[in-house]
């Protein structure tokens, strides 16, 4: 039996809360940080996007919106995932090491567990928060109103 630890993977919920949300990854697929990390000084508004999103493991495309999962993994074999994502897109030749693996696994580790499962979340400027769902209650014509 394996051990459940959270882990970030793609969502569409919430999509769109933002005007320039994007989401390039299929839904669930699991999420890392950007091997490159922003590509200048940009800020999470900036047109190319990439300080305001995190990055699917087998497409290497962007999303803007990101769910808290449960998996049945070991931080050593999530290493392993980013590892071979990473020579897969073609960072393995650059120095993208095993242990480079390990300390994109550990940090999404330890932020994920903040979070609690079912969380949308999303990653602007190196932090973390909550996503909130729109709140639609008490909506209608006033003369309803008690
Ligand atoms: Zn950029």
């Amino acid at each position: 039996m394996g051990k459940k630890i959270k882990v970030f993977v793609s969502t569409k919920q919430t999509q769109g809360q933002r005007q320039n949300d994007f989401s390039f990854v299929p839904e669930g697929e699991l999420l890392t940080f950007s091997v490159s990390g922003p590509c200048g000084n940009e800020k999470a508004d900036d047109e190319c996007g990439c300080a305001r999103s995190l990055v699917g493991i087998n497409c290497f495309k962007g999303t803007t919106t990101a769910k808290v999962v449960e998996r049945v993994l070991t931080q050593n074999q999530l290493a392993r995932l980013f590892k071979e994502s990473a020579d897969k897109a073609g960072w393995g030749s650059v120095g993208y090491t095993l242990k480079a693996g390990h300390e994109f696994a550990r940090a999404i580790l330890s932020v994920a567990a903040k979070f609690s499962t079912g969380m949308v979340v999303e990653y602007r400027n190196q932090t973390f928060s909550e996503r909130k769902s729109l709140v639609t209650s008490g909506v209608g014509p006033q003369s309803l109103a008690a």
